[in-house]
């Protein structure tokens, strides 16, 4: 029996674990893959406090390095559901079940797809959701990055450095993405725009994509285009297919919390991007992760002789 299981070991649920374990608890922290979550697909972090600039990974690696210190133990699992019984939460994973005082759900969120034709047949044959993943394939071709948030509009600049040119698809004619991001993007001539235009579908040879259908949502006119490669950057759906019966989600799944990051069910805790709240950052998630460690501390204490 674990005093907490953390499951999800991005940015948020590796904060949770730091706490709670240095609150003297019994912590497990699970993951379905390698710590880090989103991190591991950004190449370059400059709004982290303390760090001019640093890489996804490195920043990964030098959260989860005290984690070991502190007596967290890191375990590999998808969790498929929690069960509650009483007081008590099981985590089940494809292989094991196991049970907890409390739980800290840190899933994350996982990119959108556009659900066009085409790019579910040219997925990793052309389209991809990860410029850091799949920009080095691209060298000398002309690419498409699709969505005008923060995501899409950093990506397209990363991908300047391969690509012979980068355009931006979006569907409004006023970018999302933070100023300062928006500015980078505008001054670098590899950079293109098409504005107020949808993506209706991606064509190619079979092996490859080589063209792309647009649509201008002011005109209706559709329009060809020859690209080599497809970034699609169109937001986030959360992660809470493992926690859906637990009735402590809104209508489109994001988990409602207090400020404590208390959720409807006592004793579980919801952090980082999985929570319904305006700012998905890394900074955000580490806070989230702050608050809650504190908390299951506060409730062991309180709730378990
Ligand atoms: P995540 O980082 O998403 O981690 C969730 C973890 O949960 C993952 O490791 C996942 O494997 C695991 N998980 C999910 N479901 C299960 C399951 N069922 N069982 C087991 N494990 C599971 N933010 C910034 O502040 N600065 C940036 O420069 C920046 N750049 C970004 C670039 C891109 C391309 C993207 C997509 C995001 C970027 N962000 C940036 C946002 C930032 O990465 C996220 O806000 C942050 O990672 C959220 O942390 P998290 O811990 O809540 O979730
Ligand atoms: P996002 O902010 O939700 O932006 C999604 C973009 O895709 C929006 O521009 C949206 O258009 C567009 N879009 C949505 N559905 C679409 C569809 N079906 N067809 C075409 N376009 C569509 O998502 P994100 O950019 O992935 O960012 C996610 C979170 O991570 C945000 O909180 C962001 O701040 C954070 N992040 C931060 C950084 C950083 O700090 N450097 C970097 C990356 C991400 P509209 O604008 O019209 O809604």
């Amino acid at each position: 029996m674990y005093d907490t299981i953390i499951i999800g070991a991005g940015p948020a649920g590796m904060t949770a674990a730091l706490y709670a374990a240095r609150s003297n608890l019994k912590v497990a922290l699970l993951d379905r893959g390698i710590y880090g979550g989103q991190m591991n697909n950004t190449a370059e972090i400059e709004n982290y406090p303390g760090y001019d600039h640093i890489s996804g990974p490195e920043l990964a690696e030098k959260m989860f390095l005290p984690l070991e210190k502190f007596g967290v133990e890191y375990l590999y699992g998808q969790v498929i559901r929690v069960e509650l019984d009483g007081a008590v939460k099981r985590v089940v994973t494809e292989d094991e079940t196991l049970e907890a005082h409390t739980l800290v759900l840190a899933m994350g969120a996982q990119h959108r797809s556009l659900g066009v034709p085409g790019e579910d047949i040219y997925n990793s044959r052309g389209v991809s959701y990860c410029a850091v993943c799949d920009g080095a394939f691209f060298r000398g071709q002309d690419l498409l990055v699709v969505g005008g948030g923060d995501s899409a509009v950093e990506e397209a600049l990363y991908l300047t450095q391969f690509a012979n040119t980068v355009t931006i698809v979006h569907r409004r004619d006023e970018l999302r993405a933070q100023k300062i991001i928006q500015e980078r993007a505008f001054a670098n001539e590899k950079i293109q725009f098409i504005w107020d235009s949808v993506v209706e579908e991606i064509k190619g040879d079979d092996t490859k994509v080589q063209e792309v259908l647009v649509r201008n949502l002011k005109t209706d006119e559709v329009t060809s285009h020859a690209f080599g490669g497809v970034f699609i950057y169109v937001g986030l759906d959360p992660m809470t297919d493992a926690v859906a019966d637990l009735g402590i989600c809104d209508d489109q799944g994001w988990i409602v919390t207090d400020e404590q990051m208390a959720t409807s069910q006592a004793g579980i805790f919801a952090i980082g991007d999985i929570r319904q709240k305006q700012l998905r950052q890394i900074t955000t998630a580490v806070g989230d992760g702050a608050v809650a460690g504190q908390q299951v501390y506060h409730y062991v204490t309180e709730h378990v002789s």
